[in-house]
């Protein structure tokens, strides 16, 4: 499949490794002289941007974590004027204020050029017809991928997020051959057509869908590609680096390949801030080495992963990135014991006669015992009429494969169709009550 820009995609390492050198010691430079709480870091630290000369000197530069960027909101992590700035966007901000993310003329070319790389990366071209379910806003999700498309000269329809019935009608009637939106509305928008008496798979002409901003496993992958019929990619990005655009999988789909000449990875142990290897899992952290309005050094995006620098087989040599196992903040410590969401959905997914709809309920009982329900959804098969047997029989499997992966008991309530509330954007998938009861 073709590559958009070969001669950084598939640079040597070697010389991909020196343009990153010199990059380094540029944005050290340029924040240490832009951004006031980076010089304050520096002169904390006893830095002086002269002391970065190359790759080896990154692990000697601060961290930078969403807490210093909350501190600095709205603009005064900005190295230019407001007046440079051409564009804000932020994050959903769940918890507190939103992190906000600032792009000059400059940075939106090089969101456009990342973003052609990606599209390209999933066998978009200028033939494709692009339905991009992303919301449109201050999300980076709709005009990120807007950017994208328009680059490689796809055909963008800018639908956003919502009115799923009307999605469908557009999909069919523009014949949309991409799709774009999280893996869980990719899901809805089955169901929605299911519900309609539409099979998906064969009245929709979708072959590529890019699906990305939460976790997902691989169980969940072949659920989808096989209820929407095409073939489906993992996109990584994020507000504080530049949105959707840091990393995308090739056709192989081992790993997502890094924009490396524009975003550097490392992978740190998150308890001790200390810099891994290839190969090792922990927390993944970004230093953009080319933006204008919002560069960041070190940023810790408390996501847990693993690189890998050998080529691949598609051609490029940046590093790849295995799928997101989870972010630091999402796993649950119940009863002493360390669970991430995205194993409770593999092991779902692995159960006959579940659905792709769960929801985990972490509580706390008068004896200060913690429990894990699992709420998920069973085929609609099971309820017409109900067949309490099969139901039983399900609840104790589904309970049992759980035991096994997580090694602690939990109890599991089984859903009809549509119980849970679906999302349009991230779903939401933990719900820990125990906070209700601290302090
Ligand atoms: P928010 O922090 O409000 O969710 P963003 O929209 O910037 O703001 O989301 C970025 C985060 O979304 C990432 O740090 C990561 O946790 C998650 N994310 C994005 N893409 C993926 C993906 N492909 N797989 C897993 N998690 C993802
Ligand atoms: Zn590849």
């Amino acid at each position: 499949m073709p590559i958009w820009n070969p001669e950084y995609e598939s640079m040597p390492r070697d010389d991909l490794e020196k343009l990153q050198g010199q990059r380094l010691s540029q944005i050290a430079a340029y924040v240490y002289h832009k951004i006031p709480i980076y010089r304050r870091k520096f002169q904390e630290m006893g830095l002086t941007p002269d002391d970065i000369q190359g790759l080896d000197d990154l692990k000697r530069l601060p961290f930078t974590t969403k807490q210093d960027l909350r501190d600095e909101y709205p603009f005064s992590n900005f190295a230019v004027p407001i007046e440079d700035v051409v564009r804000i966007h932020a994050s959903s901000g769940t918890t507190g204020k939103p992190t906000v993310g600032g792009y000059t003329r400059k940075d939106l070319a090089l969101w456009a050029e990342v973003m052609a790389r990606t599209v390209t990366s999933c066998g978009v071209t200028n033939k494709d017809i692009a339905h991009n379910a992303y919301g449109y806003g201050l999300f980076t999700g709709g005009l990120g991928f807007h950017l994208g498309y328009q680059t490689v000269g796809a055909t963008v329809v800018p639908v956003s997020g919502g009115m799923t019935r009307r999605q469908l009608m557009l999909l069919e009637d523009f014949g949309a051959t991409v799709m774009t939106c999280t893996p869980s509305y990719s899901l809805v928008l089955a169901e929605e057509a299911a519900e309609l008496g539409i099979n998906f798979r064969d009245r929709m002409k979708v072959r590529v869908g890019i699906f990305g901003a939460e976790p997902w496993t691989e169980e969940m992958r072949r659920e989808i590609e096989e209820r929407l019929g095409l073939e489906a990619y993992d996109i990584y990005g994020l507000t504080e680096i530049i949105g959707p655009g840091v990393s995308v999988e090739c056709e192989y789909h081992n790993g997502m390949h890094i924009n490396e000449d524009h975003f550097l990875p490392e992978i740190i142990d998150p308890k001790t801030g200390e810099q891994l290897p290839y190969g090792a899992e922990g927390e993944l952290v970004f230093t953009t080495l080319t933006k204008e309005a919002m560069p960041v050094i070190r940023y810790r995006t408390r996501d847990l992963t693993v690189l890998h620098a050998e080529k691949c087989s598609c051609g490029r040599t940046v590093v790849r990135m295995e799928k997101v196992r989870g972010r630091t903040d999402d796993m649950l410590i119940v009863r002493g014991v360390n669970i991430f969401p995205s194993l409770i959905e593999k092991t779902l997914l692995n159960v006959d006669g579940l659905e792709p709809q769960y929801q985990i309920i972490v509580d706390r009982s008068k004896e200060q015992l913690d429990r894990l329900e699992i709420r998920v959804e069973a085929n609609h098969r099971f309820f017409d009429p109900i067949d309490t047997r099969v139901l039983d029989q399900l609840r104790a499997d589904a309970e049992s494969a759980l035991l096994q992966t997580l090694g602690i008991r939990t109890d599991v309530k089984l859903l009809g169709p549509n119980s849970l509330e679906r999302s349009l954007g991230k779903a939401k998938r933990v719900v820990d009550k125990r906070e209700l009861y601290e302090g």
